[in-house]
């Protein structure tokens, strides 16, 4: 290879390169400081006395069959007059505190975006703490930090991120899905240590929040944004609604009689699947199955019947179908599906304010998904921070 060829992809600016090897198990550039520039402080350019001189090996970006690359260059530590203060020499593409080149963490992120850390830690041969503290400086360096001017809608959600009970509050913002907020915990202190960064002006300029309606945020987001509207997002509207139809298919499942029962077990799925997502199987199976049981059959049509209240395109229209629909929820006679009227009943306009405001349960379903892939993919989180820090990148590069 030709030296000059590989000042074109890495620059090394105030270093030459005194020497190439590459062999089987692996490659190594070495550098010396180029005479004309000499030894220069990383921060300002400025040439330094050389106080302490020795020399630094560090990882660079593997060749193309996978070994490893290193790089030697000397260093030199010295006082810096302009800074004042003892700094250490290295090449621009060396990051200071790191064995590695910014472009070999910047690989090691990309990897780590798409494959388990484990996994990139055996592929660039070193261990997973350093992969992570790798992927932490890049996604650290790479995110701009969230910009809070102009908000009008908010998503508030509550996620498991390990098992144990490990929750944390998640606040995305309501029109791009960028992730604004997260803290552990899933009381109220957690969005409102939110709220406690925004300036009077931009709380003020919030309009509505889409928020779970068996949290415990609707005080906080009362208490701070009087004037926003809460609306009750429709994933998990849907997810109650789902709740209770599972709690009267496991109550007749344990009525059932012995040739009932092999018939309602497992069909969890299928009762709860939406119509159209079922084929012609199915659709077969759940017919016999509505038929032999008139209890689930009631809760199914509840089900499908509260769906339909999101085709509404004018307020006053969702309202009326939310009326009917709690009022065939009492007759039932189905206790779970009463508790859910009641509460409806009370806040209605919570159920049906998403008409006004447009806001659609995509951004915080597809987060939600985000979030449980990265877990699973990671066998939950312990370093919080790492998490904000994915998800983050994800939220706003995406
Ligand atoms: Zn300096």
């Amino acid at each position: 290879m030709n030296v000059g060829n590989i000042k074109v992809v890495a620059p090394f600016k105030g270093y030459v390169i005194s020497g190439i090897k590459f062999e089987e198990i692996g490659g190594q550039i070495n550098l010396e400081f180029d005479r004309r520039s000499g030894p220069r402080c990383p921060h300002c350019q400025q040439w330094l006395p050389r106080n302490k001189a020795g020399r630094r090996a560090v990882m660079d970006c593997p060749m193309t069959h996978g070994s490893i690359v290193y790089l030697t260059f000397p260093t030199v530590q010295g006082l810096c007059k302009t800074c004042d203060r003892y700094v250490t020499t290295c090449p621009e593409e060396v990051h200071p505190n790191c064995q590695a080149t910014r472009r070999l963490m910047k690989m090691v992120s990309a990897w780590a975006s798409v494959a388990t850390n484990s996994q990139v830690a055996a592929m660039f041969e070193i261990s997973d703490a350093t992969v992570r503290r790798y992927d932490k400086i890049v996604l650290k360096e790479d995110t701009p930090p969230p910009c809070f001017d102009g908000l009008k809608k908010l998503l508030i959600d509550e996620k498991s991120v390990r098992k144990g009970h490990c929750y944390v509050t998640i606040i995305l913002n309501g029109e791009t899905g960028e992730l604004l907020h997260m803290q552990e915990g899933r009381k109220k202190e957690s969005v409102e240590a939110f709220f406690e960064q925004l300036t009077e002006e931009q709380r003020a300029g919030i309009e509505v929040v889409g928020i779970d309606r068996s949290g415990a945020y609707q005080a906080a987001v009362e208490a701070w944004l009087p004037n926003a509207d809460m609306v009750y997002d429709r994933f998990h509207l849907v997810m109650n609604v789902n709740q209770a139809v599972d709690e009267v298919r496991r109550s007749q499942c344990a009525k059932a009689s012995k040739e009932d029962r092999t018939l309602l077990k497992g069909q969890r799925y299928l009762i709860l699947a939406n119509q159209e997502k079922l084929d012609a199987d199915g659709h077969k199976k759940l017919d016999r199955l509505l038929e032999v049981n008139k209890t689930i059959s009631t809760a199914y049509i509840l089900k499908e019947q509260f769906r339909e209240i999101f085709s509404y395109k004018a307020i006053g229209w969702a309202m009326r179908a939310l009326e009917t629909w709690c009022e065939l929820a009492n007759a039932s006679g189905l206790a779970s599906f009463q508790r859910l009227a009641k509460s409806f009943t009370q806040h209605s306009k919570r159920v049906c304010r998403f008409v006004k405001h447009g806001l659609t349960s995509g951004l915080i379903e597809g987060f939600n998904n985000l979030v449980s892939r990265m877990v699973h993919k990671a066998c939950g989180f312990r370093d919080l921070d790492y998490l904000e820090l994915k998800l983050r990148h994800h939220s706003v590069m995406r």
